[in-house]
């Protein structure tokens, strides 16, 4: 029996993929994300790569958007989808709007808050960190 027992899709339906219990999830204020996910980018975080598992990529297309980090969409229907690093293939974020997760999860972290524009601010007493802070905590988990 697999336990990858939460659903995702884009908004068409021809990107489909199934998934765990995220291992975090955070919320990144950086410019791209901001571009990319329409305001905050809230991604539930994997750390193995068969955490996520595509089922149906008829529609999928990969972005490069830096030399580290690749962007997948849905292209019929222009979803966002999935953030990897190109270097790292256990590392998943997942856009959190595109799964059928739990009720009750909480962020785990806020990231790029030095980029957050004035127009929102998210609740809850979670750590928000800068873009050098976080960038600091990824390089440490990179190299354990
Ligand atoms: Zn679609
Ligand atoms: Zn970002």
């Amino acid at each position: 029996m697999s336990d990858h027992n939460i659903q995702g899709q884009c908004l068409c339906g021809e990107v489909k993929f199934v998934t765990r219990d995220p291992h975090h999830i955070d919320a990144c204020h950086c410019k791209m994300c901001q571009r990319w996910a329409g305001a905050v980018f809230i991604g539930a975080d994997y750390r193995k790569s068969d955490d996520v598992k595509i089922t149906d990529d008829t529609s999928l297309v990969w972005y490069a958007s830096s030399d580290w980090a690749k962007r997948g969409f849905c292209r019929t229907c222009g979803s966002s989808l999935f953030y990897r690093l190109k270097d790292k293939d256990d590392f998943w974020a997942v856009c959190a709007g595109s799964l059928d997760l739990p009720d009750g999860l909480k962020l785990g972290q806020e990231i790029f808050i030095d980029e957050k524009p004035d127009l929102y601010d998210l609740a809850g007493d979670q750590p928000k960190l800068t873009g050098s802070e976080f960038l600091a905590t990824l390089n440490l988990e990179v190299d354990s």
